[in-house]
């Protein structure tokens, strides 16, 4: 029987980050197991690689800034670029809200986020019917990375020190014994471990079902609409985001090409629609078009005057939980980890989260950062956590 000291199960930008971090801490046997005959199939691949510290809740907020931080500093280049979130408020009651998450993120140390008027967010983004707009708040460090740089990135790194990585290996169960794991069960045969990290994005719940755990991540489909303007998008346009709606949108990036070449002219728009069951489906629905181009009529001429491109709209599965926060830690069944659940900011909070789990593994809880909010055993506990600024 093939043996690991850790197996990480998924190969996506997660399961990378959580290899790369144990490997860096000196854990010379660890092997990723990834379904996929390449990586980025899953979530990552579907991913726009939006990062922002813009967050209500401070464990939020305080994983971006770990992870902003990293992208910044990375000898690895991710394509970190600083374009800035607007997000923007129609009422007083969420002007405020945006107000109070203002104050909280300047606390807790980002520098660079401001309140700010109609007349500068019009002056922001030009192309946005502000005549409903009472103010909004602005990031100038949040912006956009490549996600399938981030994974490669920390598939890389983790490669080079020692970890391995097998592909179209599939885990159909983990194998407990006496109350802790001993291995997994795949479709290349048995692998024993002393310890497993689930890693299996919007996957992750059916897995942990096999070792008994209750893990409750529900796959939800997410769309993208992607289109051609005629004229050029306004130059240094941010993430602008209704935060009473959740439309919203920015430029493209197209990220088979150099960013040098990537054209100005195409921009990615959509909202997320609460009425989409939960499920595994990735197909693109063609009837979701019309509904984002209803909802930018009014907010945005510019963008309602866009030709879609059909073939680079897409689909992918956002891995929510109840409170919209990641699970992230042990549980009751010995060497079972999980970094799961990121309800759409798992590439942002990748790096934060590889730490997280490999200081939680090695130390027996994160030190650079308190994550135990995050734990498995909330929702039992009733401890959930209370965000509403995700999109
Ligand atoms: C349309 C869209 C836009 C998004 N935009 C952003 C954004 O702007 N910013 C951001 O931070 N996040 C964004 N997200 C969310 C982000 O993509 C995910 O949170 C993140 O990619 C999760 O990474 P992961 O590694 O956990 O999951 P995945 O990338 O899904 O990786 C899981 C891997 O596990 C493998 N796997 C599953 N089951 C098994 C098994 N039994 N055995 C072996 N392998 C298995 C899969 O093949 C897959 O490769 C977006 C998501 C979508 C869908």
């Amino acid at each position: 029987m093939k043996n690991a000291q850790i197996v990480v199960i998924g190969g996506g930008v997660v399961g990378a980050s959580v290899a790369y971090h144990l490997a860096e801490r000196g854990v010379g046997d660890v092997l990723i197991l990834e379904r996929g005959a390449v990586q980025g199939l899953g979530s990552t691949g579907a991913a726009t690689g939006g990062v922002r510290a813009q967050f209500e809740t401070e464990i939020n907020i305080r994983m971006s800034l770990y992870s902003l931080d990293f992208f910044r500093n990375w000898e690895f280049d991710c394509e970190y670029e600083p374009a800035g979130y607007l997000f923007f408020a129609t009422t007083g009651e969420q002007f405020d809200y945006l107000r109070r998450n203002v104050e909280k993120q300047r606390r807790l140390g980002v520098q660079d986020v401001e309140v700010v008027d109609a007349a500068t967010i019009k002056r922001i983004v030009p192309i946005l019917n502000c005549d409903d707009v009472v103010g909004g708040s602005f990031g100038g460090n949040d912006g956009f990375i490549n996600p399938l740089a981030v994974m490669h990135g920390f598939t890389e790194g983790a490669l080079k020190r020692g970890s391995r990585i097998e592909f179209e290996t599939v885990v159909q169960s983990i194998i407990v014994r006496g109350g802790r794991v001993t291995g997994v069960e795949t479709n290349r045969g048995r692998i024993g471990c002393e310890s497993v990290v689930l890693c299996t994005g919007a996957w992750a719940r059916e897995l942990a079902a096999t070792a008994g755990v209750d893990l409750p991540v529900e796959p939800q489909r997410r769309q993208i609409v992607w289109a051609r303007s005629l004229a050029p998008l306004p130059d240094g346009l941010p993430m602008v985001i209704d935060i009473g709606s959740g439309f919203h949108f920015r430029p493209a990036r197209d990220f088979a090409v150099k960013r040098s070449e990537t054209g100005t002219h195409d921009v990615l728009f959509a909202y997320p629609n609460s009425d989409e069951p939960s499920s595994t489906d990735t197909n693109f629905d063609d009837s979701f078009v019309e509904k984002v181009y209803e909802r930018a009529k009014h907010r945005s001429r510019f963008l309602f005057d866009t030709a879609v491109v059909r073939e680079k709209c897409r689909a992918g599965l956002y891995e929510n939980t109840p409170d919209h926060h990641a699970i992230l830690g042990d549980c009751d069944v010995g060497g079972m980890y999980f970094a799961n659940g990121f309800s759409g900011h798992g590439v942002m909070h990748s790096p934060a989260t590889g730490r997280a789990l490999s200081e939680i593994i090695l130390d027996g809880k994160a030190n650079f950062l308190d994550v135990s909010c995050l734990s498995p055993g909330r929702f039992a506990k009733n401890e959930m956590l209370h965000e509403t600024a995700f999109i």
